[in-house]
């Protein structure tokens, strides 16, 4: 059975809609895809529906096909499993939270790592069970501050998750690999251009984890990646190269400076290179010392730290929150300077931080031999030659300066670009934490019990549709890759004539016969509306059954290279299936 456009539920618009900001969202709202009902909460039409499930069926193709088994939870939670893991409180006001009749807790599930541990541990208990790997495609819901571009970021929106769990930390990476491989294979299907960065773990609390990124402009997140290797990352996990130390013997010695009226970096190396020292100081030679505050998870005592990075850069906060993770940390405040009167802000530097047994890690290129422009410890002076590995050792380093274009690429080729880029999957190494919180152990062939390690991956189906559309549209339309599109082949009847209804209709119904999927426009509208909602609703190939039947023909376009081509139309069926098969 093939489509016919004159009964199809579909209404195009020619206008764009007023809260669209992104090609995406336009797009599939005119070509009558999908349809809001409430911010970030939509409702997908049968062309829109056709996409999402095509899509829905790649993803579920590809987790069977290493293994994964697919189960289905409510989305409709209680209380217990995520107040036992801290979350329920965690996620604050990103979750949705509602009250039965009876007054209890519930919540609409954002992510299932808890349902999922307990659905294990109700079935399995002997180390013969495992590995195994569990996965479903649902909706999923978020209270997501700021809903944005329509079905990019939803508050209901279609996931695939899937968790898995292993006996052994091998295991798990094993377990780790495949998905990515997955996730690799699914992605080239949906003919997506991406990119696999690796990210910091954030709230889920893990260690190895990765983000897929569809390259686009519209996207949220950004990255760096190299101008001549393919290494790309978050700006989180950016790792500074760490320039060769240097000899300290011909370095001279520190010198300390009245420096009156030097409140910036700026006004600072002002003041030197007028201070006629014979050289010139750039932001670059200065250390500025910003004093931050720890607390580790489950503590009420914030620890000092003091982070040194060269002056002519800002301290990125996010590198700073993923580098001290799972510590919180915080800027000292008015409050904090006033408790700690040996800190000079302003002048603090790491003589005198060493001196009060205040911690002090320092960016990858403060090595040793470098000489740095810093505080001097006391109001109004500054230090000149301050050695690093001389005159003061700092306790380790870390990643908190900004990145910036133009920075080395880690992996040693080219320099780093920043890009955009949609997060489409998620892929991470959870480790015991969830078992821990529900005590899942298997018990060993010992009898002794084995904590199980688990991952946790994510696939933002609902997301995919957009993605997809921002990265293939043009000013006409959408242009669906072949695996994705709600149609094989559309075929537009263009004339009023009965031949050419009847040509159409018999192609149409030779194709389906065929086994393509056929969208037959077969409505009263005149050519012209036809032809441009076949480029707006972007079926990959165009049939046109118009004048040119009288001499045999029909009309074939590739609606993704706009190449057109006459074909016989005796051999179009035959010409249309191999185009279908060849992709
Ligand atoms: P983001 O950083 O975009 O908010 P996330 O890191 O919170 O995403 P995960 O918890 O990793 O998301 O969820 C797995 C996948 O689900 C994501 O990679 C993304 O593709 C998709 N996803 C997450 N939030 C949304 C949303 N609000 N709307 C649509 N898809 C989403
Ligand atoms: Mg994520």
């Amino acid at each position: 059975m093939f489509t016919r456009m004159s009964s199809l539920f579909l209404r195009t618009l020619r206008d764009d809609p007023a809260d669209a900001e992104v090609p995406s969202h336009r797009l599939l709202v005119r070509a009558g895809y999908v349809r809001r009902i409430a911010p970030g909460v939509y409702s997908w039409l049968p062309l829109g529906l056709r996409v999402l499930r095509n899509i829905e069926r790649v993803v579920r193709e590809e987790m069977d096909a290493i293994g994964a088994q697919e189960i289905h939870l409510p989305a409709l939670l209680p209380r217990e499993p995520y107040e036992a893991t801290g979350r329920w409180t965690e996620y604050g006001p990103n979750i949705f939270r509602l009250k039965d009749r009876k007054g209890g807790d519930y919540l609409l599930g954002p992510t299932h790592e808890e349902l999922f541990t307990l659905t294990v541990k109700g079935e399995y208990s002997s180390y013969r069970d495992y590995p195994v790997i569990l996965y479903q495609i649902q909706n999923k819901y978020r209270d997501e501050e700021r809903p944005r571009a329509g079905i990019l970021r939803g508050r209901e929106f279609l996931m695939k998750d899937s968790y898995s769990f292993d006996l052994t930390d091998e295991g798990l990476a094993e377990s780790y690999r495949r998905h990515r491989e997955a996730y690799i294979a699914l992605f080239d299907r949906l003919e997506l251009k991406y990119v696999i960065v690796s990210a910091m773990s954030g709230a889920m609390g893990g260690s190895a984890s990765e983000e897929f990124l569809a390259e686009a402009e519209t996207g949220e997140d950004t990255y760096v990646r190299s101008t001549e290797s393919d290494y790309a990352a978050n700006v989180e996990a950016v790792h500074t190269p760490a320039p060769p130390a240097q000899s300290i013997e011909d370095k001279p010695a520190a010198s300390v400076h009245h420096t009156p009226d030097t409140p910036t970096i700026e006004t600072l190396v002002d003041f030197f290179n007028r201070a006629g020292l014979g050289r010139t100081f750039t932001a670059a030679d200065t250390l500025k010392n910003v004093m931050v505050k720890t607390r580790t998870p489950g503590s009420t005592e914030w620890k000092l730290l003091g982070v040194g990075v060269p002056g002519d850069r800002e301290v990125d906060m996010k590198r700073l929150e993923a580098a001290v993770h799972p510590d919180e940390v915080a800027l000292l405040d008015e409050a904090d300077f006033a408790a700690n009167s040996f800190l000079p802000k302003g002048y603090i530097g790491p003589v005198g931080l060493a001196a009060n047994g205040v911690r002090f890690l320092v960016d990858p290129r403060v090595v040793p031999g470098t000489a740095w422009l810093t505080g001097a410890d006391k109001p109004d002076h500054h230090v000149v030659d301050l050695v690093c590995g001389r005159d003061f050792t700092p306790d380790g380093t870390i990643e908190a300066a900004e990145v910036r274009p133009g920075d080395p690429s880690p992996d040693g080729q080219g320099t780093l670009v920043a890009a955009r880029g949609i997060e489409i999957g998620h892929i991470f190494q959870l480790g015991r934490k969830f078992a821990d919180a529900f005590g899942l152990d298997a018990l060993g062939p010992d009898s002794k019990p084995i904590r199980i390690t688990m991952g946790s991956y994510g696939v933002g189906v609902s997301r995919l549709v957009a993605a997809i559309a921002e990265q293939s549209h043009d000013g006409s339309g959408l242009i669906w890759p072949r695996e994705v599109a709600p149609a094989d082949v559309h075929v537009v009847i263009a004339g009023k004539s009965e031949e050419i209804r009847a040509g159409g209709e018999k192609l149409a119904g030779e194709l389906d016969a065929a086994g393509l999927r056929v969208l037959l426009d077969d409505r009263t509208s005149s050519p012209g509306v036809k032809f441009a909602d076949a480029e707006l609703i972007g079926v990959p190939t165009i049939v046109v059954v118009g004048r040119g039947l009288a001499n045999g023909v029909v009309e074939v376009k590739d609606r993704r290279s706009g190449e057109r081509a006459d074909v016989p139309v005796d051999g179009a069926v035959a010409h249309l299936a191999e185009l279908v098969r060849a992709r």
